[in-house]
């Protein structure tokens, strides 16, 4: 009876809180804006037209068994995930510079990546990381769980609702030599915030005088700008500068697989030998942790990224989800500035990029929204725009309107 005395109650998850909060909300007209899941027009769930096909031709696949895989995944989803990222015309691919294995989706990319660099990294002084401040709130918790300890950088700033770009580059230049700092690849969770190509230009000058370690997250490819080149823009231009770094992959979003949990991990190699010790050393601890990875949703994805047709569908399926986000952005803007005339600025709604929006709305009018309009959005002011619609966008601006009022 006395032995699990000591363990104290841990708080609930904020977002898996604010979602049951929502759903036992009897209120007609109640939204949920902290829902970090694609939902239609019609708020809905989303399974693409292109996973359907691609699942109807594996159930019909005779020769189709439940098999292990290897420890680091499937070899046709890894090497088509990796030039999707990476590119078609990536160098380190060509020279076969990259150690791929498939994870957990992308929180387990990001663990194993974690895991790694714990156990293999040679860290200049004790054992940290550097992560935007603020990031999501996951990234704390796998580094701490992994023993590095997690270090604000600045990256948002709350009087511009965009990016610190001074407080960025003074941070990578006061960091100690070859620190690890997180970059979101596009799309930042939570801010919707994301450096121009011109700001990334400057970010790599510093991490190449630096020596400094880039761990890419990337969760919205194509999700962000319905291009899927276009989102791995910043991860390209890195490798090509030849930055050390490793990308942490997610199909969640960009394919609608939350459940499935298809991920990867990529390691940019020094040299091909380099390569295979990284690949050798990260199947070791795969195998401890996970055995080997699940199948199915690799087996889904590597039959639409490895077949002409499927792929462009992919690409279509893609680009209806990040319209109708980008689609959103715009009226809701359009609604608040031109109908509604709301006090301040709101052009950040549609500068920010991705699932996310930072209103800029504080704690006390954050909590109103819950209270008053059944509105669920987190106390940072976080919205999620992908729980907006044509049905619920005038409700939507208009309690935004009187929150800040
Ligand atoms: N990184 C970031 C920045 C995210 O926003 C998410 C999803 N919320 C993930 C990683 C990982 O998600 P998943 O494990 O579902 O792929």
């Amino acid at each position: 009876a006395e032995t699990w005395q000591s363990v104290p109650l841990a708080p609930p998850d904020s977002i898996f809180k604010l979602t049951a909060a929502y759903k036992s909300d009897t209120f007609p007209q109640k939204v949920n804006l902290g829902v970090g899941a694609y939902r239609d027009d019609s708020n809905k769930p989303w399974v693409l037209p292109v996973v359907k096909k691609a699942t109807n031709i594996l159930l019909n696949d005779p020769a189709l068994d439940h098999e292990y895989l290897p420890i680091t995944g499937l070899p046709e989803f890894n090497s088509a995930a990796a030039k999707l990222i990476l590119g078609k015309d990536s160098v380190a691919l060509r020279e076969q510079r990259v150690a791929s294995s498939q994870t957990i989706s992308g929180t387990g990319a990001n663990h194993l990546g974690a895991l790694f660099l714990s156990r293999f990294y040679t860290f200049n002084g004790p054992k940290q990381i550097y992560l935007s401040n603020p990031t999501w709130a996951n990234h704390h918790a796998i580094f701490k769980n992994v023993g590095i300890e997690p270090v604000d950088y600045a990256y948002f700033d709350p009087k511009t609702v965009g990016l610190d770009f001074d407080g960025f580059i003074s941070a990578l230049k006061s960091a100690p030599e070859r620190s690890p700092f997180l970059l979101h690849a596009c799309a930042h969770n939570p801010t919707g915030v994301d450096p121009t190509e011109e700001q990334w230009e400057k970010i790599a000058d510093v991490f190449l005088q630096k020596k400094h370690f880039a761990f890419f997250d990337c969760a919205y490819q194509g999700f962000a700008s319905g291009d899927l080149d276009r989102d791995a823009w910043a991860v390209r231009y890195f490798e090509g500068r030849n930055v050390p770094m490793l990308v942490c992959q997610s199909f969640a979003k960009n394919a609608g697989l939350y459940g499935e949990r298809v991920g990867a991990l990529h390691f940019i190699g020094v040299d091909k030998a380099a390569t295979e010790r990284i690949k050798s050393q990260v199947s070791v601890l795969q195998r401890s942790e996970i055995s080997n990875p699940p199948s199915h949703g690799a087996r889904i994805m590597a039959l639409i990224m490895n077949d002409e047709a499927l792929f462009e569908q992919w690409k279509e399926d893609i680009r209806t989800m990040a319209h109708r986000i980008i689609d959103m952005r715009k009226k809701l803007h359009h609604v608040l500035t031109q109908e509604l005339h709301t006090p301040g600025n709101w052009d950040h709604i549609l500068r920010q990029i991705g699932m996310f929006s930072f209103t800029g709305l504080n704690a006390a009018q954050s909590a109103a929204m819950v209270e008053k309009a059944h509105i669920y959005m987190t106390g940072n002011g976080r919205i999620s725009m992908t729980g907006i619609n044509s049905k619920n966008l005038h409700y939507v601006a208009e309690s935004l309107d009187k929150a800040v009022k």
